[in-house]
């Protein structure tokens, strides 16, 4: 009997977010399964693959691309998302400031990226990483209020919320298979 035929989709996933919220580090630690304190960050673009066994017909291959060092000015060009079918925006718990990123680049990514005309041309996924949720752990920041979470995410169209570290290995991976799944649902 023969087996199913196996599908492969390419997918182009931005992570984008202000500067040292923890893109790199997630991208580093679903792709490698690392994490550091400290790394040189490489100015240009900077894109990591993983292979997702999805499910038995269906293999996922994600392109990550990571904003390196462009991201102090708060948006990045058409010709950069071209082609993106979702994205993480990241902001670290502890750092208020950068979740007032978050709104900024959201309408970045609603100015500048639609799904192709085929899967109906509207807004790609766009998943919020709250990062750095260890140091909540450990008594810095403010506690995340998931309700306030949830009505933000509606108002801002995000499709989730996840808090995350990179540092534990927490729910990144999660973030990711919700992603994908948003992505698959549409193919
Ligand atoms: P990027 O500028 O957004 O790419 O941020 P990086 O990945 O370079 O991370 C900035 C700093 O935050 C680094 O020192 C990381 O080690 C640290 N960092 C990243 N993620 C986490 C996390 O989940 N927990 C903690 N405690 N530190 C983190
Ligand atoms: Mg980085």
């Amino acid at each position: 009997q023969a087996n199913p035929p196996t599908r492969e989709y390419l997918y182009k996933i931005l992570v984008v977010g202000d500067l040292g919220t923890g893109k790199t580090s997630i991208i580093r630690r679903y792709v490698h399964n690392i994490f550091s304190t400290n790394y040189k960050s490489t100015i240009g673009v900077d894109f990591a693959l993983k292979v997702v066994q999805w499910s038995s017909e269906i293999i996922v291959r994600l392109q990550l691309w990571d904003i390196a060092g462009q991201e102090r000015f708060g948006n990045m060009t058409r010709v950069y998302y071209k082609g993106a079918l979702g994205a993480f925006v990241v902001y670290d718990v502890t750092r208020p400031q950068s979740f007032e990123g978050v709104t900024k680049w959201k309408q970045d990514l609603d100015a500048k990226v639609t799904l192709p005309g085929a899967w109906g041309g509207g807004h790609i996924p766009v998943v919020l990483l709250a990062n750095k949720s260890d140091l909540l752990q450990d008594g810095h920041g403010q506690a995340i209020q998931p309700q306030e979470m949830d009505k933000f995410c509606q108002e801002q169209g995000f499709a989730h919320w996840f808090e995350t570290s990179a540092k534990d290995n927490t729910n990144i991976d999660e973030a990711a298979r919700y992603l994908i799944q948003s992505i698959v649902s549409l193919e």
